[in-house]
C-alpha cells in the first residue's frame, strides 16, 4: 500500500512548495460528502474542493452526463467547431441569471480566467480601462486576478509590479460601513482616479476568501447609482457564491439590483473545469470575434456535468437545502457561542456559514485559535476550512447533498473541536 508518508515525501520532491497544500493525506476515493485517503481513513468533506462540490463528490447524474459524453466526442475546441450542448447550457444560463434585459454566456475553463474575461469585456464594451475592487476580495492568481485580489500575503507579496489602473476601497466589515465604502469611492474619483476612466467595479455579493461577509443590500443599491451615474459596469464575481450555495441559484438573486455582468465557475461543473461570464447581451457581445475564448473553453466533459448540475439543483431543491442546512450549522454554532467569549461572530447567507475567533479580552483575530480547531476537527475525522485578512475565520462548505446523519456526526465534532 502506498503512505500518505510516502507520497508526501515525493510531492516535496517533485512539485513546488509555491501550490501551497493543507493536508498530508492523499485522496483514493471520493463519495458525496466523503473523502477517503489511500491508508483507508474516511473525513467528512467540509471543503468540496474549495465550494466545487454542491453537489456532491460523483453525483451519480453528474458522472451519468460525463459518460455519456465520453462516448460521442470530448473536445474539438468550441471556437473551432462548436456544439449544441454549449448553446444549450447558455441558453438556460441566460435564463437563469439575474441579469436585466437579454443576456449572453461565454464560457472559459477557471474561476480567474472569468473574472479576467469580465473584466476584458467590461474594458472593450466601454472603452476605459481603470477598474475599482474591494480590499479582502479574491479573485484569482493570474496577474489581473491577483491585482484585483485585496490581500497581499501570500497572494501578491514577491511576484512584483501589479497590474496598472487597478484602485481598492474598503469593504463594509470590522467597522466599516456601507457609506465609509461608497465615501471611498467619491474620495477616490476626486484623488486618484477619473470616473470617466472606470470601467467597472467588481466585488463578491459574499466576500469569500476575506471572511464569508455577505455584501448588504445597501452596497450594491449605492454601487448600482455610482455605476449608472458615471457610466461604469458593475461586476458580481459568483466563482464562490453561485449554484445554490446561498440558498439562490445565484447569490445576487438576494438583492434587487441587478448588475451588468456575473462570473461563474467552481460548482457549475460539479468537479469538471468549467467558467462563464453572463451579462447584458449587448456588453457581452462588444470584443470583436477572436477577443475572447481558449482552447479548452466550453470543455464537452464539463458542459455535460454543468447540465447535470443545473438538473440536480432544481430536482433536488438544493438551495432549499442550502438554507436549512445553513440554518441548523448557524443554529449551533450561536449554542456555542453563548458559552465561549472566544466566538466573535456567527453569520452566513444559506449555506455559506462561518464563525470568526478573537481574543475575548483584546479582540485580536485569533489564528491560532483557528488553526488548533482545524487540527482538531481533521484528526477526528472532519475536514474544515479557514479564510478571512487575518486567517481567524472558518468557514463551512460542505456537499449540499450531505446526507443528514453525516451532516449531525460533522456538527458533534465541530463543537467538539470548539470546546477543545
Ligand atoms: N473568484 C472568487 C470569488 C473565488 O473564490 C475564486 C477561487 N477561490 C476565484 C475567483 C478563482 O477561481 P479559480 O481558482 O478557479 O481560478
Amino acid at each position: 500500500m502506498t503512505t500518505n508518508a510516502e507520497l508526501k515525501n515525493r510531492r516535496l520532491a517533485a512539485a513546488p512548495r509555491g501550490v501551497g497544500v493543507m493536508c498530508d493525506f492523499h485522496a483514493a476515493q471520493a463519495d458525496n460528502a466523503l473523502i477517503t485517503d489511500v491508508e483507508g481513513k474516511q473525513y467528512i468533506d467540509f471543503a468540496a474542493g474549495i465550494a466545487v462540490l454542491n453537489t456532491g463528490h460523483r453525483h451519480p447524474r453528474i458522472v451519468k452526463a460525463v459518460q455519456e459524453q465520453l462516448t460521442h466526442f470530448t473536445h474539438t475546441a468550441y471556437q473551432i467547431v462548436p456544439y449544441e450542448s454549449a448553446i444549450a447550457l447558455a441558453e438556460r444560463i441566460n435564463a437563469l441569471a439575474p441579469i436585466d434585459g437579454p443576456a449572453k454566456t461565454a464560457f472559459f475553463t477557471t474561476g480567474v480566467e472569468a473574472v479576467e474575461n469580465a473584466v476584458k469585456i467590461a474594458r472593450y464594451a466601454t472603452g476605459r480601462s481603470a477598474v475599482i475592487a474591494f480590499q479582502g476580495a479574491f479573485h484569482g492568481r493570474t496577474l489581473m486576478g491577483l491585482t484585483l485580489t485585496g490581500k497581499v500575503n501570500p497572494y501578491k507579496a514577491g511576484f512584483g509590479t501589479m497590474m496598472s489602473d487597478v484602485y481598492h476601497v474598503p469593504f463594509p466589515t470590522n467597522g466599516v460601513s456601507v457609506d465609509d465604502s461608497l465615501d471611498a469611492i467619491t474620495t477616490l474619483f476626486k484623488t486618484d482616479v477619473d470616473p470617466r476612466r472606470v470601467a467597472a467595479i467588481i466585488l463578491e455579493p459574499v466576500q469569500g476568501e476575506g471572511g464569508f461577509n455577505p455584501v448588504p443590500t445597501a452596497l450594491f443599491e449605492g454601487l448600482r447609482q455610482i455605476c449608472d451615474a458615471n457610466g461604469i459596469l458593475l461586476i458580481a464575481d459568483e466563482v464562490q457564491t453561485g449554484f445554490a450555495r446561498t440558498g439562490k441559484l445565484f447569490a445576487m438573486e438576494h438583492h434587487t439590483v441587478k448588475v451588468d455582468l456575473i462570473t461563474m465557475a467552481k460548482s457549475l461543473g460539479g468537479g469538471m473545469p468549467i467558467s462563464g461570464v453572463v451579462g447584458r447581451a449587448e456588453v457581452m457581445d462588444a470584443p470583436n470575434p477572436g477577443g475572447l475564448g481558449g482552447t479548452y473553453a466550453a470543455n464537452p466533459l464539463a458542459v455535460a456535468a454543468a447540465h447535470a448540475v443545473i438538473d440536480v439543483i432544481a430536482e433536488e431543491k438544493l438551495c432549499d437545502r442550502a438554507v436549512q442546512l445553513g440554518e441548523r450549522l448557524q443554529a449551533r454554532l450561536k449554542t456555542i457561542q453563548s458559552k465561549d467569549a472566544g466566538i466573535a461572530e456567527v453569520r452566513g447567507l444559506g449555506s455559506m456559514v462561518a464563525v470568526e475567533f478573537r481574543n475575548a479580552d483584546t479582540k485580536a483575530p485569533d489564528a491560532d485559535r483557528v488553526n488548533a480547531i482545524v487540527k482538531a476537527a481533521l484528526a477526528n475525522g472532519l475536514l474544515l476550512l479557514t479564510c478571512g485578512l487575518y486567517g481567524n475565520v472558518i468557514r463551512f462548505l460542505y456537499p449540499l447533498t450531505i446526507e443528514d446523519a453525516l451532516f449531525d456526526k460533522a456538527l458533534d465534532i465541530i463543537e467538539g473541536a470548539i470546546k477543545g
